[in-house]
């Protein structure tokens, strides 16, 4: 490890998330690196915020880490399903469902309504936390708006980015480039809003 690297755990085992991460620390000395690095357990998200969610999980990262934390926990509001999948995205279709399962589903579902009612917006709250104890962990909040279409367009992202599409651009945000996915993705977005912090409040 390189000693001037400030070290940050992520709590997640997708390694997707990572990199999208990473790419976007490139010009700093911050390093994220992946909760599987340190055996962490992972947490049960018994929220039904995705804010409670990444509380859940940034502290249990942090207490088995030793780091400061960070957690992101992220999915899709689908308006004509009253909200749904929400938090419950990455097993809509079931515990171990794959993304797959869980578009599938979401496009199924989604074709008994109109089409002017298949908007949908991708959340993302981060938190981050010093460490286990932290009584004020930093927390940032953005979406992306889109609406979900019943093809499947593109192959870059993951998750259900085939059928989001974002209207203004006529793309899906898995044909856009991952470059323009970060700059315009509530991740994106929300990590912008965390680098901010972080750099003001912790000289990271
Ligand atoms: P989490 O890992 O509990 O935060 O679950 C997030 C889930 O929301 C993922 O498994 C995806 O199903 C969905 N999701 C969140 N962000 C994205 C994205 O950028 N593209 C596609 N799907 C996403």
């Amino acid at each position: 490890m390189n000693t001037s690297e400030k070290q940050i755990v992520l709590a997640t085992g997708n390694k997707a998330k990572c990199a999208e991460f990473n790419k976007m620390l490139q010009f700093t000395d911050i390093k994220v690196i992946p909760q599987s690095e340190f055996n962490v357990p992972s947490a049960d998200e018994t929220g039904t915020t995705f804010v409670e969610n990444a509380i859940i999980k940034a502290r249990n990262a942090a207490k088995y880490s030793g780091l400061p934390a960070i957690a992101d926990d992220s999915g899709i509001e689908v308006d004509c399903l009253n909200g749904r999948p929400g938090v419950y995205s990455s097993r809509y279709s079931g515990l171990n469902a794959t993304d797959e399962e869980n578009l599938n589903k979401l496009i199924e579902e989604v074709s008994a309504y109109p089409e002017c009612n298949r908007t949908a917006r991708y959340w993302c709250v981060l938190v981050f936390m010093k460490n286990e104890m932290d009584p004020t962990p930093i927390i940032c909040q953005r979406s992306w708006e889109g609406k979900i279409i019943l093809e499947k367009r593109g192959t870059n992202g993951f998750g259900y980015d085939p059928s989001f599409l974002i209207p203004i651009l006529g793309q899906t945000a898995a044909e856009i480039s991952p470059e323009l996915k970060n700059k315009l993705s509530h991740r994106g977005q929300a990590m912008k809003d965390m680098l901010e912090v972080l750099l003001k409040k912790y000289g990271v």
